[in-house]
């Protein structure tokens, strides 16, 4: 039995995703690729079945109230599609219990609504959020420092954190914004020397002993004033383009500030901060990019103004 599982993970493993990078809708692959697996004999069908719900998809917290007694052993990936928005945050949760040994969880927000508070709904039972190693988050509405908190409180046990969502949030002057370039970024810029996040990112995040990656995807547009084609001298982190061409104009402030970001405190275990980008139209943009959410961003900061 142990060999026929050996093989069938392997052949489930070799079946490709389906675009992994599309929200809200599942990336597993169709039932059908499993389907010639399960009809051969009843215990192939038992290991197509468990390689199949090695991810589970749902789109409402209900689905995972009568899921299977097995889901327990078998999934390991919660897929979530969560779109609601910050005015409600409570009492709708999403109930962990059934799923034991989970490792990662991945939650696509709706880009529309304001939703930055709402991974608050995915950290109960709290052993189950705990010992979650991998989040996935897509369409952030205001990735603010604030969502770094609502992550690191939720999910002390992460290894592995990613964010994709369009806006970008500027440590200068503490907005989320839609980032431009003068020309195309490199599909992704790695930090490992240096921590290669917002200060206040790093310093949300430093609760998390564990952590060793975090990728942040992002869309930008051309037009902007910086390159970051050649090289990252700026060893950027997220600054606006108008933030750049207002406060760099002048070396000293410049100098400063790119010494200030390489000598900002690592989360213990972080070993590497890997940056994508991704090309968009501004008016293919969801988020309403001039809309600052209630409350605002961080405007507690004494020093990065
Ligand atoms: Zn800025």
């Amino acid at each position: 039995m142990e060999l026929l599982r050996e093989i069938v993970h392997y052949y489930t493993k070799a079946i490709p995703p389906r675009e992994p990078e599309k929200g809200r809708q599942s990336y597993k692959p169709p039932w059908s690729a499993f389907e010639s697996l399960a009809i051969a004999s009843k215990a192939l069908r038992q290991l197509a079945l468990e390689s199949w719900f090695e991810v589970y998809f749902s789109r409402s917290p209900d689905d995972l109230l009568h899921v299977w007694p097995e889901f327990e052993l078998w999934t390991r990936e919660l897929h979530c599609v969560e779109l609601g928005t910050d005015l409600q945050i409570r009492p709708v949760q999403w109930d962990l219990r059934a799923f034991r040994r989970l490792c990662k969880l991945r939650v696509d927000f709706d880009p529309s609504q304001s939703n930055a508070m709402l991974l608050m709904r995915f950290d109960h039972p709290r052993h189950i959020a705990s010992q979650l190693q991998e989040l996935e988050v897509h369409d952030v509405s205001w990735p603010s420092p604030m969502v770094l908190r609502v992550i690191s409180q939720a999910f002390p046990g992460l290894r592995i954190l990613k964010l994709s969502q369009d806006l970008v949030w500027c440590n200068l002057c503490n907005i989320c914004r839609f980032a431009t370039f003068k020309d195309h970024p490199p599909d992704e810029i790695a930090y490992v020397k240096f921590v290669g996040l917002p200060k206040h990112y790093a310093m949300y995040l430093m609760p998390l002993t564990h952590l060793h990656t975090v990728e942040l995807t992002i869309s930008y547009g051309l037009g902007g004033s910086t390159s970051l084609s050649k090289n990252n001298d700026l060893v950027w982190t997220g600054e606006c383009d108008a933030c750049m061409d207002m406060m760099f104009t002048g070396d000293d402030f410049k100098r400063e500030w790119i010494g200030r970001k390489k000598t900002i405190e690592k989360p213990p275990s972080l070993r590497s901060v890997i940056w994508h980008f991704r090309h968009k139209n501004l008016e293919d943009v969801i988020v309403d990019v001039d809309d600052e959410p209630e409350g605002g961003a961080d405007h507690d900061e004494e020093d990065d103004t």
